[in-house]
């Protein structure tokens, strides 16, 4: 096993949190976190603890005016908040209300992710992983989709700075990475690419096919927005003929991902009917693309996720599993009946309010497959034809 992977990580990044009814729950970290000790994949030795981003940081991605706002916001007693203001910056919404400590503790969640950044870039390591980042939704001006601070942005904005890398973004997560397609759309250097499922029907609303970039970055702007109820093999099939062709016609320098895992089926915020299957893949496309095209390459990072007990602790780990080249993936595809650590599921049982998963991956016979399969399949067909068809050659 290479010793290659670096897992940013503080128990404190459970502290982003809007409310203890706000679906964004990070005690998905705590849950992960767990599953990879007890089978054994965590060590303290890989383990890097963020520091907080500062305003100079920020500022890679984000107005004055909007910071100013949320560190207001942040320091805004119960008595007395500033609604106004919080309604002109986003703050003061259902997805996205300012909380006491906002400030503070997004920028650490920035801070970690600029760790990875640079840890990569400076060759300490070849792969990082943040997970309580990947906060996609983030306007320069403007809160949004749970997210306050754009890390994602911020990290790809310090690779250009500091190491003019060019930087290929790919966001899995179900919804479109909306905040980092348009901080880069101009952007020739910086190529977003967001599988989705189609803002038809799913916040942002965005990431039509057409959304190509503009200017200098216009067709380094790639969105393939898939139907809801689409299944795993559809879904790989779209993300690796759009993905392959994206790698070779941009000739990415790093990859920035961002792996929101909840187009699974039993997400309850989404409608893409994909099972565990498709987060014991992602990552083995993503680690060989960025081996062939980027040296190895790669930071990863969270992101969506609300099924906190059966979803997120098993996608995250299979992806951390993947990074430090551990067997499992392996052992998996042969197995796909491989036991979860039984340690892990004595510890959780009592406490989730769902029955936690026995395995792994999700049992192929216990999955009931869509009654309008074919159809989805043929239209997502289509959309990755146009999609290829728009890339730049
Ligand atoms: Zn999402």
């Amino acid at each position: 096993m290479e010793a290659a992977s670096l897992f940013i990580y503080d128990p404190n990044e459970m502290k982003y949190r809007f409310h203890d009814d706000h679906p964004f729950n990070q005690k998905r970290l705590d849950l992960t976190t767990d599953l990879l000790r007890h089978t054994g994949a965590l060590s303290t030795s890989d383990t890097q603890k963020p520091k907080q981003a500062d305003e100079e940081e920020l500022l890679l991605n984000h107005t004055r005016e909007y910071i100013d706002a949320v560190k207001k916001l942040s320091r805004s007693s119960e008595q007395s908040p500033d609604y106004e203001l919080a309604d002109k910056f986003g703050l003061h919404t259902d997805d996205t209300p300012f909380f006491p400590g906002m400030h503070e503790i997004t920028s650490y969640v920035v801070g970690g992710s600029l760790i990875a950044a640079h840890a990569v870039m400076q060759g300490k390591t070849k792969r990082a992983l943040h997970l309580a980042g990947g906060l996609h939704h983030a306007m320069p001006n403007k809160g949004a989709g749970f997210c306050v601070y754009n890390d994602a942005s911020i990290a790809i904005a310090a690779i250009r700075k500091t190491y003019k890398a060019r930087v290929l973004y790919v966001d899995t997560d179900v919804h479109h990475g909306d905040g980092v397609q348009w901080s880069f759309y101009t952007d020739s250097d910086v190529c977003t690419f967001s599988i989705h499922e189609t803002g038809r029907y799913l916040f942002p609303g965005t990431g039509g096919v057409q959304e190509r970039g503009d200017h200098q970055g216009f067709g380094w702007s790639i969105n393939l927005p898939l139907e809801p109820y689409t299944e795993d093999e559809s879904w790989l099939a779209s993300f690796t003929e759009v993905f392959e062709r994206v790698l070779s016609a941009f000739k990415p320098d790093v990859i920035v991902s961002q792996h929101g895992c909840d187009a699974h089926a039993f997400d309850p915020l989404a409608h893409i009917h994909c099972s565990m299957n498709i987060y014991l893949h992602i990552p083995r496309i993503i680690r060989e693309a960025a081996d062939r095209w980027c040296g190895g390459r790669w930071i990863a990072l969270g992101g969506g996720g609300y099924d906190i007990w059966r979803v997120v602790p098993r996608a995250w780990s299979l992806l951390w599993l993947e990074m430090i080249r551990h067997p499992l993936p392996d052992l998996l595809r042969s197995d796909p009946r491989t036991r979860l650590p039984e340690t892990w599921l004595e510890r959780w049982r009592r406490e989730s309010p769902v029955p936690l998963p026995l395995y792994w991956l999700d049992p192929a016979d216990e999955w009931e497959p869509m009654p309008r399969r074919k159809e989805i399949t043929l239209r997502n067909k289509v959309i990755t034809e146009l999609a290829m068809i728009y890339l730049p050659t």
